[in-house]
C-alpha cells in the first residue's frame, strides 16, 4: 500500500468493541501505542481478549487494508452497507413491536376511559332530570 498512514494516532479508539462489551480504548505505553479493553483495569467481566494489549499500528494497518478493500470494490461496499442496514433493522424490530403493543394498550385504555366518561355523563343527566324530593 505504501504511505497511506492514518493522520490520527488512535484511529480506532472507542470504535472497536471488546468481546465483553466495553469500547476498546487507546493506551500510550512506553513501548508505543496500544489498544486495550477498559475491563483490563476495571477487572469487571474480564474475558480472554480483555487481557491483551494490541499494537495500534498493527491493528490500524489491518483496518486500513480492510477499509481500502471496500473503496476499491464498490459492490463489496454496497453489500456491507446492506448487511449493516439489515442488522440495524433487526435491532430496532423488537423495539418497534414493543411500541406498537404500548400504543394498542393506550388506545384500549382511552376507549375504556371514554366509555366510563359517557356512563358518568349519562348518570349526571339522569340525576338532573329526576324530580327533586319534596322536603
Ligand atoms: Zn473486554
Amino acid at each position: 500500500m505504501g504511505g497511506a498512514k492514518p493522520k490520527h494516532k488512535y484511529v480506532m479508539s472507542r470504535r472497536l468493541i471488546c468481546q465483553c462489551g466495553y469500547k476498546i480504548v487507546s493506551t500510550n505505553s512506553k513501548n508505543g501505542l496500544y489498544y486495550s479493553c477498559p475491563a483490563r483495569r476495571r477487572r469487571a467481566n474480564y474475558c480472554r481478549i480483555c487481557a491483551f494489549l494490541f499494537s495500534a499500528s498493527k491493528v490500524d494497518a489491518v483496518i486500513w487494508d480492510w477499509v481500502k478493500e471496500f473503496f476499491e470494490n464498490p459492490e463489496l461496499l454496497r453489500q456491507g452497507i446492506a448487511r449493516y442496514q439489515a442488522q440495524q433493522e433487526n435491532r430496532v424490530a423488537p423495539i418497534r413491536e414493543r411500541v406498537k403493543a404500548i400504543e394498542a394498550l393506550i388506545k384500549e385504555q382511552e376507549m375504556d376511559l371514554n366509555e366510563k366518561q359517557s356512563v358518568l355523563e349519562d348518570l349526571k343527566q339522569r340525576k338532573a332530570s329526576e324530580p327533586k324530593p319534596v322536603s
